[in-house]
């Protein structure tokens, strides 16, 4: 099946990756599709005005009528007198758009031209030349006025996050949590006697994450450090959870020993089972890279994202 990006390339939209929205402007107003990619949803939204409230309310009335025709499956459907959005749920397995997004723009175009609509800013409401705009992560529907204002905050932003300073000690500290996080998952897993899947990655995430959040910047050691104390967090928690199965099973065999004993006897337990542990400890391990993945992606987006303003759709260009 064709990509998202390819979907909506059929219908003439672009496709935002940093915010993953679809956008494209039609006879001067601006299409947004939100996709929900995870619930098999999207919804259209078009800035648009007309006349008077009372019209508005006819729109409203008319956009609302597709909402109770069987045949175009809507979820939710109106117009609150700057906006049309149409909410389509797709039925299949994944979101699928070129089922019905032909059909929605095609029911937008043909609302706004029984009731005369014209295309207004999102922002400041106002009819005026629009274009779609990418701004950080958003997509945005915008005058020109309002594009440069929404600019020249973006750098005044940009300024002040080059000046804030890295907090490294605070990082490290919330990564070594983050971590310790992750470490206790994976006790919780083994305990439960259950293979360690998802406690790799949950050790990497939280620990970038919270990295991030104490640390406010994170550079390229920021990431680095993070995910090396997620690591060797994971590692511990590896390590007491073998030191637990030592423990339990030389009880249950009517040979007990006390805790830190059995934490002593690890080396020998591995060399004796080296098969069963490698078996029990390789997913967690596994996930943790895919939580690495995770986190550097996201590192690469914050970068991305930051002070980004565009042009992304016009009349004449997409
Ligand atoms: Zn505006």
């Amino acid at each position: 099946m064709a990509t998202i990006p390819e979907q909506l390339k059929q219908f003439g939209f672009g496709y935002d990756v940093l915010s993953q929205k679809g956008y494209r402007v039609i006879e001067g107003f601006g299409f947004i599709v939100h996709l929900n990619i995870s619930d098999k949803m999207y919804t259209l939204r078009v800035p648009c005005a007309v006349r008077s409230p009372e019209e508005a309310a006819q729109m409203n009335g008319a956009v609302e009528a597709y909402l109770r025709n069987p045949q175009y499956s809507l979820k939710s459907a109106g117009y609150d007198g700057r906006m049309i959005s149409m909410c389509y749920a797709t039925k299949n397995m994944v979101l699928n758009l070129s089922d019905n997004l032909g059909t929605l723009v095609e029911l937008c175009m043909n609302t706004i031209r029984q009731f005369n609509a014209v295309p207004v800013c999102g922002s400041c409401g106002r009819a005026d030349n629009l274009s779609v705009y990418g701004l950080e992560n958003r997509v945005e529907c915008l005058c020109p006025q309002c594009f440069s204002d929404a600019r020249s905050k973006i750098s005044e932003k940009v300024r002040e996050q080059s000046e804030r300073v890295e907090n490294v000690p605070l990082g490290v500290v919330g990564a070594i949590m983050g971590g310790a996080a992750g470490a206790v998952i994976w006790l919780l897993f083994s305990l439960m006697g259950k293979i360690v899947f998802v406690a790799g990655m949950a050790a990497a995430v939280a620990s970038f994450f919270a990295y991030r959040r104490l640390a406010k910047k994170v550079s390229k050691l920021g990431l680095i450090l993070s995910l090396v104390i997620g690591f060797v967090m994971m590692l511990i928690g590896m390590y007491f959870a073998i030191g637990l199965d030592v423990f339990n099973g030389l009880k249950d065999i009517g040979a007990p020993v006390s805790f830190g004993e059995a934490l002593k006897l690890i080396p020998d337990y591995i060399r004796l089972n080296t098969g069963a542990v490698l078996f029990n400890n390789i997913f967690g391990v596994l996930t943790y890279i895919g939580g690495a993945v995770i986190c550097v992606m996201q590192y690469r987006n914050d970068n991305k994202i930051k002070g980004r303003a565009v042009l992304l759709a016009s009349d004449n260009k997409i």
